[in-house]
């Protein structure tokens, strides 16, 4: 997990300049400006100035500002329009030393200071002259060049540029600055939900995304968890069935002994004990063996000893095994071989096998008085419109009990049986199916299955021709 949750935006100071919309904004403020004639600031809470439109003033600012002394006074009012604290919500006064003067109203968003809005400067209709504070800035500074900054301070001149901005009473310029703040209120605050709800949804996904991160995280840390327990427990089999495997020899070495009479005549009763031991240890045989080769196919081992092997033998084969199987169980069991089949380059061993596991388990599966086929067929796969490959498929049908929808795909992993008690009822482990799709997989094939619960079965094993 990672600890620094970055801080929310709910908990941030955004900056005013990135939640409105600049264009905009300044757009709006130079149309408040023209209608009211009189100059317009916007300073963000750092002082960063967003908006700054002049109504007549910049003749005379630029004239006053030759001068030494102006240029100081008049970077010192600057200085104080944009961040001379505002103790209220109300408006605050900033007299300039020229007699002009600013009015600045604070912006504030959930109590929080967003910046401020200034209205300036205008000309106090109380203002009867202009102030010693002006007239006595004074040489101009440097050199001093253009509207007679060299002849020192001139009244008249300054007198006439002031004329070109707004005279206007203090409440008049206050009123029409509450007006502004409305409408900036409305801007700001409907940008400032926008911009929330468009940065709180990009956060929630943020979130979501570092939760399934941690979780694949997890997730992955099991995966490889499970699969070194899937290794320690393919060794664990293959060592165990290994060693089972070689007592096991004795023992039915023995009883074979024991049968032939090599250890002296061996009564009915003892006789029919011994092949009951003999029939049981050949199924112990069966299964330790099974183990064997799954370890082997799961470590991706199989490997084929492939010649030219003829299908319907297999079937043939497979058919004469299983028949009396199949008989005691009175079920019914034929073969069907549509067409004929070529031979092909396969393992005879281990697609017979394949073959018998799928019989085995028909028979298994399959009530008394049931019907299975055995089948071999050359299909073609694929868009029949353009040809498909041509596939030999060896299948196993019975009208058996059929396999649930939801274990279909389940009943291919090792030791996994549709009903745990079926082993007691029917026998086996569950690795049958995991053995045969290894095989058939390690010839480029694949096992098809098509059931209906309660119906039947149909196992097809598909290996290709060319
Ligand atoms: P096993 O037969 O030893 O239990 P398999 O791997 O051969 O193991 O089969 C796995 C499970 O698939 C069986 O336990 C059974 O539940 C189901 N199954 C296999 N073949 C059939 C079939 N023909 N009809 C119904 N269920 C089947």
């Amino acid at each position: 997990m990672n600890d620094l949750v970055p801080l929310s935006v709910l908990q941030q100071k955004i900056p005013l300049g990135e939640v409105v919309d600049l264009v905009s904004f300044v757009e709006v403020c130079k149309s408040f400006s023209d209608l009211y004639r009189v100059g317009v600031k916007v300073f963000d809470a750092h002082g960063k100035r967003l908006v700054d439109i002049k109504a007549g003033s910049e003749d005379f600012c630029g004239y006053v500002f030759q001068f030494q002394t102006g240029k100081e006074r008049c970077t010192a009012t600057v200085g104080r329009v944009k961040d001379q604290p505002i103790p209220g919500k109300d408006v605050e006064r900033i007299q300039c030393f020229t007699g002009a003067r600013y009015l600045v109203l604070p912006i504030v968003y959930e109590m929080d200071y967003l910046g401020r809005a200034v209205l300036g400067p205008f000309v106090p209709d109380d203002l009867a002259d202009l102030p010693p504070s002006l007239t006595d800035i004074g040489p101009p500074a440097g050199n001093g060049s253009g509207n007679g900054a060299s002849n020192g301070f001139d009244p008249t001149v300054a007198r006439a540029l002031m004329e070109r901005f707004r005279r206007a009473p203090e409440s008049t310029i206050h009123k029409i600055l509450l007006h502004f703040g409305t409408i900036l209120n409305v801007m700001i605050f409907s940008s400032y939900r926008v911009f929330l709800t468009g940065q709180l949804h990009l956060e929630s996904v943020k979130e979501s995304n570092r939760v399934l991160e941690d979780k694949n995280r997890e997730l992955q840390a099991n995966f490889d968890r499970l699969k070194e327990l899937d290794t320690l427990k393919s060794n664990f089999l293959a060592t165990v069935s290994h060693e089972l495997r070689t007592p096991l020899t004795s023992i039915m070495g023995y009883t074979d002994m024991l049968l032939e009479g090599l250890a002296g005549p061996v009564k009915d009763e003892q006789q029919q004990f011994l092949k009951t031991i003999m029939e049981k240890s050949e199924a112990l045989l069966g299964m330790i063996t099974d183990m064997l080769d799954l370890t082997r196919a799961e470590a991706s081992r199989v490997t084929l000893k492939r010649e030219m092997t003829d299908p319907a033998k297999i079937l043939h084969d497979t058919f004469t095994t299983v028949a009396p199987l199949a008989r005691k169980k009175n079920i019914e069991i034929r073969e069907r071989v549509l067409g004929s089949l070529p031979k092909l380059s396969l393992d005879r061993v281990k697609v017979q096998q394949s073959v018998m596991n799928l019989a085995v388990n028909a028979i298994k599966f399959t009530r008394e008085g049931g019907h299975i086929v055995l089948e071999g067929q050359l299909v073609e796969l694929g868009d029949g419109r353009f040809g498909g490959d041509s596939w030999l498929e060896l299948a196993v049908s019975d009208d058996g009990i059929g396999i649930p929808n939801m274990q279909i795909e389940r009943i291919f992993d090792t030791f996994y049986q549709v009903d745990g008690s079926s082993t007691r009822e029917f026998g086996g482990v569950g690795l049958g199916l995991a053995l045969v799709k290894s095989y058939v997989e390690a010839h480029g094939g694949q096992v098809k299955v098509h059931t209906v619960e309660g119906k039947g079965s149909r196992f097809s094993l598909l290996f290709p021709t060319a």
